[in-house]
């Protein structure tokens, strides 16, 4: 068992990026929090969350970083992804812009974070299936073309919010350990 916060095996920095207004923040605070906000107003300035899990036995303290709001002003500085072992890459599956948009953060992260980071895409806002406007299959291409995890997540719903996390973690932790 363990009860200090301070102790852990592995300390994994991980990024979200992706468009403004994707859902970033709420995954997150989802995630981490378990909560939502409909009204999230977006922050300036670099902000993360920890969390704790268990991987193999290890206790695996993670820092999810978001951009809170960089991201609208092109700023996004290589201090955000310094020392970075994964980023999750989110969309919006109503936004085709925000799907569009992959490509080049994809080519960001490449240039700027360290070399072996792994890259998870999520299509987030699945709760809008009637508004779609990126198919899973298109997204699921795109992901395969890029080896990258494709998970569909809602916030709002709490849809394979843990699930998309953990497997990014398990991703990092059996490339890492
Ligand atoms: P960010 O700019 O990427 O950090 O996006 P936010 O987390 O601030 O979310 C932008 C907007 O989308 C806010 O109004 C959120 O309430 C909304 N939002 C975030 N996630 C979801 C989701 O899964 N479903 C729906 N319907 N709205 C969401």
């Amino acid at each position: 068992s363990y009860s200090s916060e301070e102790e852990y095996d592995y300390l994994f920095k991980v990024v979200l990026i992706g468009d403004s207004g994707v859902g970033k923040t709420n995954l997150m605070t989802r995630y981490t929090n378990n909560e939502f906000d409909l009204n999230s107003k977006t922050t300036i300035g670099v902000e993360f969350s920890s969390k704790t899990v268990k991987i193999d036995e290890k206790i695996i303290k993670l820092q999810i970083w978001d951009t809170a709001g960089q991201e609208r002003y092109r700023t996004i500085t290589s201090a955000y992804y310094k020392g970075a072992v994964g980023a999750v890459l989110v969309f919006d599956i109503t936004k085709y812009q925000s799907f569009e948009s992959c490509e080049n953060w994809i080519k960001e992260v490449r240039e700027n974070a360290p070399p072996n980071i792994t890259i998870t895409l999520v299509g987030n806002k699945s709760d809008l299936g009637h508004i779609r406007a990126v198919s899973n299959e298109k997204a699921s291409t795109f992901a395969r073309k890029f080896g990258l995890t494709f998970f569909e997540t809602s916030a709002l719903n709490n849809t394979n919010v843990e699930k998309a996390f953990f497997d990014h973690f398990n991703d990092i932790y059996q490339s890492n350990k």
